[in-house]
């Protein structure tokens, strides 16, 4: 553990081709980079360890930054597992040619065919809502069944949505361009930005704490936001979140914008084996349960239970469209969000 630390927090390639040659003797561990925050994934890799003896090493980092680790660490790179929140890194990863293949029963049968890479190189471990979460006072249920909705003239100063560098506008946009055709989302980009109460600023958090305050009346987030805050120990915090209401778009037709986290098998991997015990820890029911109460995620597997936040949101159709083919299409999602305007 201690050596691998030291080993990631090195510059030099000659540390890193030394210590990696070291550990890849050894499959009794495993080395993950996570785009997740630590808090959000190390108990479950600490159960993993008790229950296998397979150490995990964790490195955990913005998740471009990452990638362009692996990229710069090449084939001498420690990482076996990738780890991120948003399946368009994943697609990233694997076109940089930085993830392998792998198959293993329990993923292809766990894991819903749009929600992994058709050969094998990622697959998600957990799904993630995007709602709009609105003010129940000030908008009417009724009017706003459908994200198109969000273009109606009457919602003008009402919108608060981060910005389109956000990796999960730019994944919503592209999820809506499959299903919806480019034309019309871009007609309904360039709407929302008219609608806009602010120029886009802050994360998810933010624009819910936005519509608490009264700045806007209708925002986009995902739901494990709304969940921690309405779990929070900030009294403040806990209080704004009651204030908004959880609304499921577009649920007679394609259903309300999903992505995921997910994970994926580094190319050079120096503990394969290990690597695979722990891709099929993580899609355990056990696994799946722990994200769905800790972490408020939805998880992949059938028939585990949501935490009770979750289950007071309701129950929704999610958008069915592959995240493989929204992951090739973020880029595209940008410069039509850029074109209309949305900062
Ligand atoms: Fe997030």
């Amino acid at each position: 553990m201690k050596l691998i630390s030291m080993l990631l927090v090195a510059t030099t390639t000659l540390s890193g081709f030394a210590a990696s040659n070291a550990v890849a003797q050894s499959d009794e561990v495993v080395n993950v980079y996570s785009a997740r925050k630590e808090a959000l994934i190390k108990p479950l890799l600490d159960q993993f360890t008790e229950s296998t003896g397979i150490e995990v090493n964790l490195v955990t980092g913005n998740a471009d930054a990452l990638i362009s680790r692996m990229q710069s660490e090449g084939q001498f790179s420690p990482v076996d597992i990738l780890l991120t929140t948003d399946a368009g890194r994943l697609v990233r990863a694997q076109e940089a040619g930085l993830t392998q293949a792998i198959q293993l029963d329990v993923l292809t049968q766990g894991v819903p065919a749009h929600l992994r890479d058709e050969a094998g190189h990622w697959y998600a471990l957990t799904k993630r809502a995007r709602p709009l979460m609105i003010n129940p006072n000030k908008v009417d249920k009724a009017d706003l069944t459908s994200i198109f909705d969000l273009a109606k003239p009457h919602y003008k100063d009402q919108i608060c949505v981060r910005s389109s560098s956000n990796i999960y506008n730019q994944s919503m946009v592209a999820a809506l361009v499959l299903d919806a055709g480019k034309d019309k989302v871009e007609n309904w980009a360039e709407a929302v930005v008219d609608n806009m109460a602010r120029s886009p600023k802050g994360g998810d958090r933010d624009q819910i704490k936005a519509v608490a305050a009264g700045q806007c009346s209708i925002a986009i987030a995902n739901t494990y936001y709304l969940a921690g805050m309405l779990s929070s120990d900030d009294p403040t915090e806990k209080a704004q979140a009651e204030q908004v209401e959880v609304v499921w778009t577009d649920q007679d037709s394609f259903g309300t914008h999903i992505n995921i986290s997910g994970a994926a098998v580094a190319k050079h991997a120096p503990n394969k084996d290990a690597a695979l015990q722990l891709m099929a820890f993580m899609i355990t029911p056990e696994s799946q349960q722990w994200y769905a109460q800790q972490n408020h995620e939805y998880p992949v597997l059938e028939g585990v239970e949501w935490s009770p936040l979750m289950q007071a949101f309701g129950e929704f159709k999610p958008q069915s469209v592959s995240l493989k083919a929204v992951g090739k299409g973020n880029a595209q999602a940008l410069m039509l969000m850029d074109r209309a305007g949305w900062k």
